[in-house]
């Protein structure tokens, strides 16, 4: 599914600059589920924002489904983004003045879909997440859980091949946390390959695999018995 080289990034810092990613080696094969865990700071969002192609790499090899990530125009890395990619964020990052419906229809939309099209599969995705009767409340009528729920929607809306996840537990409440991490268990289950971000150890002992990150090198890379979170909710 993807494969990682030698991957450096730094960020300017006035006249110096921050070296975040030392060297990151990594391969993750189709339907894996996979935790990157780090304390804050460890260049973990750096390394999923460039997984996301949401950022570049000053060094080293990045393959994503066959494809070379590197020098893309921005055009072609939305293309490959809409195509490969879905994403999850801490703070769902829904927008405020569009309803549940039309927030998960937006990566349609971009992909062109008819507008007949996309709400249709908005609504078919709305329902996998259990929130059907939900669709026309804006997000701010909405829970944490429910927003994260309608987040997942969003990003499984255009079947993307990857589901990339930072911190999508950190803004919830432990109960909701085991419902939402009960649900992606379930879609990787069905086989989708998930690579998320965490720092609570709980989270990441329910996926299959646990990647650590220390000041931008990875110390430990083990795959690990599942955690199933239906046990708690
Ligand atoms: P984590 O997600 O593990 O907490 P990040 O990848 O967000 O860590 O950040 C790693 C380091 O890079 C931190 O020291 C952070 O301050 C710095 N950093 C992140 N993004 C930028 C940026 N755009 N510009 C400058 N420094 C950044
Ligand atoms: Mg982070």
């Amino acid at each position: 599914m993807l494969t990682i080289k030698k991957l450096h990034k730094s960020y300017p810092i006035g006249d110096s600059s921050l070296h975040v990613l030392k060297g990151i080696d990594l391969q993750v094969e189709e339907g894996e589920m996979v935790a990157i865990m780090g304390s804050s700071g460890s260049g973990k969002s750096t390394l999923l924002n460039i997984i996301g192609m949401l950022d570049e790499a000053d060094e080293g090899e990045y393959i994503l489904d066959g494809v070379p990530i590197k020098n893309l125009t921005e055009k072609k890395a939305a293309i490959y983004r809409n195509k490969f990619l879905g994403f999850i964020f801490q703070s769902f990052n829904l927008i405020s003045y569009k309803n549940a419906l039309e927030n998960v229809a937006l990566p349609l939309y971009y992909q062109g879909q008819k507008r007949k099209d996309r709400l249709e599969k908005a609504l078919f995705h709305l329902e996998k997440v259990g929130l059907k009767e939900w669709a026309h409340h804006l997000p701010n009528e909405l829970s944490g859980g429910q927003k994260q729920r309608v987040a997942i929607a969003r990003a499984l809306a255009a079947n993307p091949k990857l589901l990339l996840a930072d911190e999508p537990t950190g803004a919830l409440d432990t109960k909701t946390s085991h419902e939402i991490m009960d649900f992606i268990q379930s879609l990787n289950d069905e086989g989708k390959t998930i690579l998320m971000v965490t720092h609570e150890e709980d989270i990441a002992s329910m996926c299959k695999r646990i990647v650590r990150l220390k000041d931008g090198v990875i110390m430990e890379d083990t795959f690990v018995e599942q955690v199933r979170a239906s046990q708690y909710v």
